[in-house]
């Protein structure tokens, strides 16, 4: 289970971009962040990855603090969540199947991914995985030969082959087209619901957060004001 408890973030330009920001993710809930363009939302993922600090409150994954670690107890934190990114951050010249496994490698530079002799149960599970996503039969194609709905697969696969604890995913859909962006959330949503790994979602489409998400998560200038089911949202609107 994820808590976050009263998260601040003032950046050093005095931008106050997280005010007291509370709420909590269990179980194989898929939970989507909206709200409008400066809202917070992007600060909030990468406050929950470290990939930018906090400045008050409180972050646990599974009853452990994540705001307070050292760069050792980042890395190992970060192998327990799975990110999920906008552009889809693979290494262009390297194969789905090296992307995929140097993600299982967590933080090993591309160099040494490429030259790596990776052990036959990571293959064996890779494949399982690029199957699952619908990859099949791209493994040896390099990432630049991809389109954009197969690349973010590959990232997916790449987040999910670490056996995370929770996904996080930074707009996974905004660089794809309406009907790949859908197919994204469904494989999302399967992978929350099958395999009990809470995932949480930053989207600017409202109407597919509205169609996918089990909660629905609003922020407006850093503050939550919305909580609770898509239901209800439709209601409010
Ligand atoms: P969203 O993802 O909802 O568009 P962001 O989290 O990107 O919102 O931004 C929230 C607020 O924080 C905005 O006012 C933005 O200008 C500010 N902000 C974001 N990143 C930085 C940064 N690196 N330095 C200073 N201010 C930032
Ligand atoms: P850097 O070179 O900035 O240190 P990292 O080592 O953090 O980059 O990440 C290497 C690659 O793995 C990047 O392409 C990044 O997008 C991806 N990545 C980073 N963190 C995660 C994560 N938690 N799950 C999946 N992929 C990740």
């Amino acid at each position: 289970m994820l808590e976050v408890t009263e998260l601040e973030k003032t950046y050093d330009t005095g931008d106050r971009a997280l005010k007291s920001v509370s709420f909590e993710v269990s179980g194989n809930e898929i939970v989507a962040i909206i709200g409008p363009s400066g809202a917070g939302k992007s600060t909030l993922i990468r406050s929950i990855n470290r990939l930018t600090e906090p400045t008050g409150g409180s972050i646990t994954l599974d009853g452990k603090e994540l705001t307070d670690l050292g760069q050792s107890e980042l890395r190992n934190a970060r192998r327990d969540m799975g990110m999920i990114f906008q552009e889809f951050n693979l290494v262009e010249r390297l194969t789905v199947m090296e992307n995929i496994l140097s993600g299982r490698l967590g933080y090993l530079s591309t160099w040494d991914a490429f030259r790596r002799n990776f052990p036959p149960e990571d293959i064996s599970r890779a494949r399982e995985i690029l199957s699952r996503v619908n990859l099949d039969g791209v493994e040896n194609n390099r990432a630049d030969e991809l389109s954009g709905g197969q690349r973010q697969r590959v990232g997916i696969a790449r987040a999910v082959i670490q056996r995370p604890k929770i996904l996080l995913a930074d707009e996974p859909t905004s660089a794809l087209d309406p009907e790949t962006s859908r197919e994204v959330m469904n494989l999302l949503t399967d992978i929350a619901h099958e395999d009990d790994i809470p995932v949480i979602i930053n989207i600017h489409e409202v109407d597919l957060a509205i169609e996918h998400a089990d909660r629905i998560i609003g922020l407006s200038n850093g503050e939550v004001v919305f909580n609770g089911s898509a239901d209800k949202l439709d209601e409010e609107a």
